[in-house]
């Protein structure tokens, strides 16, 4: 066998499927991107899924890829067996109800044996135990020694969701032996657990579905996936003990070695930690990558486990301070070929295990010191169980995760109370929820005196939409931080801002915060009771930390949107209270980007003419041109000039007011426009009642009234094309349809009334003569209650002896309507008694009057059998 490296076995793989038809695909990302279900990609056929559930349609019926792949239940293998890695890449190929068993194994053999040359009689693969049709094709077809093939149960060689429900089927698995030093034993097989017989390989045939109750039916599409190590077979190629010997690895591990001095092979314990570190440093270069940030849940606390856990083994190796950022270089000096990304964002990658690790760094040491304290006083008393809260301490104060005390713990034989911790935990997270919704939902962690903080915010925004600032404070996941890098989602606060921070109805504004190299996107602006405004949203990049300078810009357009809709919303009180009464009063009010909601106190709905009357008046104003001007000034002088304020609300002695000529003047704190002119259009949408004596008048500004207009003419337009007339002619042409559908509807319904005649008079034909009634009974088809009655009365009309009885069937349900006519009524003849009898043979009920009846049945099979009965029925009524 040739040495490959790893690199190079990547290459002949992916290439030997292509020549095979197969189209090659880049690594899909290692956080999932259709499935909310998966925390990280865990194999190669994991980000396929859609493919093989048929869900979306496959950019080709067979692919190859070379997946990157996490998988955090390996955790505790790595370092102690030979074969496991928590990052690992993944070589499959794929077929979409496309090849199928033949192909796949004929391919993979040829693969092995004449790609990797690799000798036969060390090859061994595995087969499920009822799936004869693959022994049959892997020692037939492809020639495979039948001492070679072993049969395996369901656990290790049939392939099934989690759920058992959906696609699934028979595995095989293809292993080298790597020879009898290796055999734990003379009974040891393929599929043993040491380490002589090494899986590389595994071949799924999808063939059946489950239907969740343990059946099995034969897909129609069948498919192929699989799954083969990487690292694994590049450990079978280079003849190695383990993966941590592979070309790719061994560099790492011996970067490692020389920081702590301490060679490969010292002791166990030491192997151990070297490897850890090895494999842990891969595989958090590739989550953040892939947009992983370290953080106390998901995918983030996986990242900062394995991050905390490397710097852990670090020190048990005597490394003083941190080295993670460093030793990274080895990664994307090693893969950096295979994955440009990490390369692109090195620096973003290294910033981030730096950070991560010097917040662990500043208390490890303290907190590993604490631990063994506590261990130490847990074994003088005898006891093997660390208690809940302690845990719960070690992980608060000394930010380890609690896998890693447990870890810890396990080294020396103790446990931990998992039960308490978690309470406290749950504690904790409700605690932090609290304190967020008592600080009106943007997270910030508690009010800034707890922290020492007097900081004083300046809003700029009335004169200003940008400004240069300090950047005060950070608040990152309810903590105070120093820096946060991209991405990130955070609460900033500055020494100034133009950001308006909602209140007064007026929404808050968006725009951005730009550092340096960062760039914060503000989705969320609001003042704290003592004053700090909390600008909140998102870093999406670069890096900010406190103290430094950052550009404050608001969205300007949008502000301006923001200006005509409350502007017109004072223009809007003054106007109603010209025209509805001084006892109007506002009650509310919501100020959106050009799109305003004013609640005000009035005992009765609107009329249309007092709507029209406002809205005209405010457009009047608008046309004027006003000029709109902001002081501020003493409360008793805003109040001697006539200043609207708001009922119940406190002013201080200062207050600023808004006016517009002598047309307008409120006290209020929002942004408004220095000309009503600027409002450009103002149109009432809607006019309602919100509670007993309070109205609601919603309206539009500036472009939206446009936009609504334009929309109104495209409805206008679309209608008349259906009507296929011009706009002009359309209000006509809607009267004439309408007229023209009413004398339609006349014209069936005589058309029906004489298609009833017809039937009434062949009916009549047909009666039955007793007594001197004439006894109708009929199943009209393809009819309902109202054609039944149609005919009764068109009977009726005809012979005034006839006593009829007319049903229909319709969705399995009887219908009856019974009627007779005057005379025979006189001879005792009773439509509603006939019913009565007919009725409950079909299971139903109903009746009526002499002379008219209608009934239902729920038995149609029995209409038959009633109408049988009718004769009888008559004559036992006859006088
Ligand atoms: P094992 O029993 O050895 O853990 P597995 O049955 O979990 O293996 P599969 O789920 O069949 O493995 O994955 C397909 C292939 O991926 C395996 O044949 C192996 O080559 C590789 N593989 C699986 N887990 C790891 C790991 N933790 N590190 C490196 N390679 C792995
Ligand atoms: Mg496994």
């Amino acid at each position: 066998m040739e040495k490959l490296g790893l690199n190079e076995i990547r290459e002949k793989y992916l290439s030997f499927f292509q020549s095979k038809g197969h189209l090659r695909l880049e690594s899909f990302p290692l956080v999932p991107q259709h499935d909310p279900s998966l925390l990280l990609i865990p194999a190669g056929m994991a980000p396929l899924k859609p493919y093989f559930m048929g869900e979306l349609t496959p950019p080709a019926p067979r692919v190859t890829t070379c997946q990157k792949c996490i998988r955090t239940n390996d955790i505790e293998n790595v370092g102690h067996t030979a074969r496991h890695l928590t990052f690992f890449e993944m070589l499959g190929n794929f077929s979409f109800g496309d090849y199928f068993k033949p192909e796949a194994t004929k391919w993979a053999w040829e693969f092995v044996t004449e790609v990797l040359k690799m000798p036969k009689d060390r090859l061994y693969v595995s087969i499920f135990e009822e799936d004869d049709e693959a022994g049959r094709i892997w020692t037939r077809d492809v020639g495979v020694d039948p001492g070679h093939v072993f049969k395996m149960g369901r656990e290790d060689n049939f392939w099934e969701i989690g759920t058992g429900t959906g696609p699934c089927g028979p595995c095989s698995e293809i292993y080298f032996d790597r020879g009898e030093q290796y055999s734990c034993g003379p009974d040891c097989h393929p599929g043993c657990d040491c380490d002589r017989f090494v899986e590389f390989w595994n071949l799924v045939f999808t063939q059946f579905n489950n239907d969740g109750n343990g059946n099995y039916t034969e897909l129609a599409h069948k498919n192929i996936d699989t799954g083969m190590g990487l690292e694994r077979i590049a450990c079978i190629m280079q003849q190695v003990d383990s993966l941590f010997e592979i070309d790719t690895m061994a560099a790492i591990t011996n970067g490692v070695s020389e920081l702590c001095g301490i060679k490969v092979g010292a002791s166990q314990k030491t192997d151990v930690s070297l490897r850890i570190i090895t494999d842990h440093i891969r595989s958090t270069v590739m989550l953040i990558c892939d947009g992983v940030i370290p953080s106390n849940e998901g995918r983030g606390y996986v990242l900062r486990r394995l991050i905390r856990r490397a710097a852990r083994h670090g020190r048990l190796l005597g490394i003083q301070g941190e080295f993670l950022t460093d030793l990274s270089d080895k990664v994307f000096a090693l893969s950096g070929k295979a994955y440009p990304q990490i390369l692109e964002k090195r620096d973003y990658i290294k910033q981030v295990i730096r950070m991560e690790e010097q917040r662990f760094a500043k208390t490890i040491d303290s907190g590993i010191a604490r631990l063994s304290e506590l261990m130490n006083t847990l074994e003088s008393e005898g006891k093997t169980v660390l208690s809940g809260e302690d845990a719960f301490r070690l992980y608060d104060t000394y930010g380890f995760p609690v896998d890693l005390t447990i870890e810890i713990l396990e080294e020396r034989g103790l446990t931990l109370d998992r039960a308490v911790f978690d309470e406290q935990m749950e504690a904790q997270r409700t605690r932090a929820r609290t304190a967020r919704e008592k600080q009106g939902g943007l997270g910030w962690a508690t009010s800034g005196e707890d922290f020492g903080m007097d900081i004083k915010c300046e809003f700029v925004g009335y004169e200003q939409d940008s400004c240069e600032a300090k950047l005060e404070a950070i608040s990152c996941e309810g903590e105070m931080v120093g820096e946060i890098l991209a991405p990130a989602k955070a609460v900033l606060i500055l020494d100034k801002t133009p950001f308006y921070a909602e209140s007064g109805g007026q929404v808050a504004d968006t725009g951005l915060i730009c550092g340096r190299d960062a760039k914060f996107t503000v989705e969320n602006v609001q003042k704290l009771p003592d004053g700090k405004i909390l600008h909140s949203g998102v870093l999406t990049e670069g890096t900010l930390s406190v103290s430094d300078t950052v550009t404050a810009q608001i969205d300007t357009a949008r502000r301006a949107a923001l200006r005509r809709a409350h502007s017109s919303v004072h223009l809007l009180q003054a106007a109603l209270r010209e025209v509805l009464g001084s006892h109007v009063e506002q009650a509310g009010s919501l100020v959106e980007p050009d799109r305003a909601r004013f609640d005000f106190s009035h005992f009765a709905a609107m009329k249309p003419e007092e709507l029209a009357r406002v809205e005209a008046i405010v457009n009047e104003k608008i046309l004027e041109g006003i000029p709109g001007r902001t002081d501020e000034m003493p409360i008793d002088e805003a109040k001697k000039l006539g200043a609207m304020a708001l009922f119940g609300e406190k002013y201080g002695d200062i207050v600023r007011v808004v006016r517009f000529g002598d047309y307008s003047a409120e006290l209020c704190g929002g942004t408004h426009l220095d000309n009503t002119a600027k409002v450009g259009l103002f149109k009432i949408t809607a006019e309602s009642s919100v509670a007993a004596g309070v109205r609601r008048i919603e309206a539009l500004t500036g472009p939206a009234v446009l936009a609504l207009l334009s929309e109104k003419q495209d409805l206008i337009r679309s209608v008349a094309q259906t009507l296929k007339t011009t706009e002009h002619d359309l209000a006509l042409r809607a009267g004439a349809v309408m007229d023209e559908n009413r004398a339609l509807s006349r014209e069936i319904a005589s058309m029906q009334d004489a298609k009833n005649a017809d039937t009434a008079r062949g009916f009549l034909a047909s009666a039955q003569e007793i007594g001197g009634v004439k006894l109708v009974t009929k199943i009209v088809e393809n009819a309902g209650s109202d054609i039944l009655r149609g005919i009764g009365d068109s009977l009726r009309d005809f012979d005034a002896s006839v006593a009829a009885v007319l049903a229909c069937v319709n969705d399995g349900k009887v219908a009856f309507v019974a009627c007779a006519g005057k005379d025979a009524v006189a001879k005792g003849a009773h439509a509603g008694n006939l019913l009565k009898t007919a009725a409950k043979i079909c299971g139903g009920g109903g009746g009526g009057r002499p002379d008219s009846a209608s009934a239902g049945g729920r038995d149609a099979s029995k209409l038959g059998e009633a109408m049988a009965a009718m004769p009888d029925a008559l004559k036992a009524m006859l006088k």
